[in-house]
């Protein structure tokens, strides 16, 4: 699947370990990756989408394989705006599943987008940006929950003050 662009959306609130190892492992068989904040005003979000946007940046600090956008509407008009091949996702448990199939369903038949789905990573399978947002609101540690490249990062300092 070389010279493809895959798009990777999702709210990404905040972008753990898990969404990392869903694009190491998507740049193993495509060669760049745009990673896709879905702007949703109806949804309310812990983390703004200019702060997701610097904490994703400093992940991938240097990889000029991935690039962060944020987007507003359908997942499908962003693929084609940004001239992707394949819409990534991951899933860690049937619930997942089911959830993505629908969406892929309807992309499908939308554009003919084609949805590639990566099992989640063991290590990561319980793993989820809600659980984080859980232990935020509490004031426990969860740096060992995301990347360590934000481990000294301020947003996610100020969350543990
Ligand atoms: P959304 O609100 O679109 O589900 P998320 O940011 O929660 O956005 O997730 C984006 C994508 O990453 C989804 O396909 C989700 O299933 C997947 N994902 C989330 N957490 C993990 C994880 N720990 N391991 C693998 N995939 C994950």
């Amino acid at each position: 699947m070389k010279n493809k662009i895959a798009i990777y959306p999702g709210s990404f609130d905040p972008f753990t370990l898990g969404h990392k190892d869903i694009v190491e492992r998507t740049l193993q068989f495509v060669d760049h990756i745009i990673i896709g904040i879905g702007v949703n005003s109806s949804k309310s979000s812990l983390f703004s989408t200019e702060d997701k946007i610097l904490m994703i940046q400093e992940v991938f600090k240097g990889n000029n394989n991935v690039t962060i956008l944020s987007y507003e509407g359908l997942t499908v008009d962003f693929v084609k705006q940004q001239k992707g091949n394949i819409i990534i996702r991951g899933i860690r448990n049937v619930s997942d599943f089911e959830y993505e199939r629908n969406i892929a369903d309807m992309n499908w038949a939308l554009e003919k987008i084609e949805t590639v789905i990566l099992l989640a990573n063991p290590k990561y399978s319980s793993l989820s940006s809600s659980i984080v947002r859980e232990l935020i609101k509490h004031k426990k540690d969860i740096s060992q929950f995301l990347p360590i490249e934000l481990n000294n990062n301020i947003l996610i300092k100020q969350c543990n003050q």
